[in-house]
């Protein structure tokens, strides 16, 4: 697809000439502390990244939540794509943070809270965007979507019906050391067991109890044996408890699990493992009323040949973006779980997420912002064409 490459090239260019431009836009993005939760302050940058977005051409809409403001700016062209670049502006850093540990340079490195995840991925889906709108527009619709939330919510995006119908999903989550893209993530669960027995006085009528905590702890290794059963599936027994008092038989107990897998398959088949268990007399067990699900990135045909695309872009490029997998969550988790194609992992290159030490090379910006583009306008010349989502 040549004509990518060639967007691609002339993205990078661009952004290599305006680098110190987008560099500005990070830095005020990072002077700007935006812990998860932190309203006023997570509202307060979500117009200043709209405000920008406007600036350069976007119609940019702040949409109310309750965990805050997201952003949702659009660019309109002439083509067929219609592409969602899927950031978040909240962080994991304290309020106060920015004032210990301002942005630095080292080297070829900048430092600072949440330089990589992800106000430098805002920061290159924002200029990104702009460029390619200064040249071909190779889309029906670019939308940058930037969410308050993403580090603490475990359910779907608030605004995410705003993007149904759309042709693929770029997450600026950081690239990869080595330029990779991220193009499966694991899919999790976390459900608890209960053992539902009967109580009864430990000294003068223990033969009227039903001990669910002996009962779940025979259950425990069946259900700790189902980890790796299938390919990727993990699966661990995180909490346990059970029973109230010094001197009684203990009438419940509980354990949690912790489930991840590649495929949600698995994860149902794991799931409906769990309460396969073996007779113990006068003990049920059911699943606890709590189940916090986040679906998994799966790498399907869609996904495959994004990824592909963005191989050949960075290999054009002279900066190389092959895929990984990897067990953690991200957003684009939940547009992958709602039949979007989504590639993650489209940021500058950086690491160390969530440490003092999270940094993004610097020299990777302005190929990221070629790449981002090039995927747009492979997508707009058929990328995904008939391919399953
Ligand atoms: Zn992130």
């Amino acid at each position: 697809m040549p004509d990518a490459i060639a967007t691609a090239r002339r993205v990078q260019d661009a952004a290599a000439d305006d680098l110190e431009t987008i560099l500005a836009d990070l830095a005020r993005w990072v002077a700007c502390d935006s812990p998860s939760g932190a309203t006023d302050e997570l509202d307060a940058l979500a117009a200043d990244i709209a405000e920008t977005l406007a600036g350069a051409g976007f119609e940019a809409e702040l949409v109310p939540s309750p965990a805050g403001l997201h952003v949702h700016a659009v660019l309109e062209g002439p083509g067929q794509a219609r592409v969602a670049l899927l950031c978040h502006h909240d962080t994991v850093f304290p309020l106060g943070t920015v004032a210990r540990r301002p942005l630095r340079r080292d080297g070829g490195r900048l430092l600072g809270p949440g330089v990589a995840d992800m106000k430098g991925g805002i920061a290159v889906a924002a200029h990104a965007a702009r460029l390619l709108a200064a040249g071909e527009r190779p889309f029906a619709r670019l939308e940058l979507v930037c969410v308050p939330d993403e580090e603490v919510r475990s359910e779907p995006i608030a605004t995410q019906s705003r993007l149904a119908g759309f042709d693929a999903v770029l997450c600026m989550e950081c690239g990869r050391p080595g330029g990779a893209v991220v193009a499966a993530r694991k899919g999790g669960r976390w459900l608890d067991v209960v053992a539902h027995g009967r109580s009864a006085h430990a000294g003068s009528e223990p033969e009227h109890g039903r001990n669910a905590v002996l009962a779940l702890a025979r259950e425990l290794p069946r259900i700790a044996a189902l980890d790796r059963a299938r390919e990727g599936l993990t699966l661990h027994v995180t909490r346990m408890h059970g029973g109230d008092v010094l001197n009684s038989i203990a009438g419940e107990a509980r354990a949690t699990i912790d489930m991840r897998a590649w495929h949600d398959a698995d994860l149902d088949w794991a799931e409906s493992e769990l309460l396969r268990c073996n007779p113990h007399r006068g003990v049920t067990f059911t699943s606890g009323e709590h189940r916090l699900v986040t679906p998994p990135l799966e790498r399907t045909a869609a996904v495959a040949a994004l990824a592909g695309q963005a191989d050949a872009i960075g290999a054009a490029l002279g900066s190389p973006a092959p895929e990984i997998s990897t067990g953690g969550v991200s957003d684009g988790c939940w547009t992958a779980g709602a039949g979007l194609p989504t590639l993650d992992g489209l940021g500058p290159v950086g690491a160390l997420d969530h440490s003092p030490d999270e940094y993004i090379e610097i020299a990777s910006v302005a190929p990221r912002c070629g790449l981002v583009a090039g995927l747009v306008a492979a997508i707009d010349a058929g990328l995904l064409r008939d391919l399953s989502r």
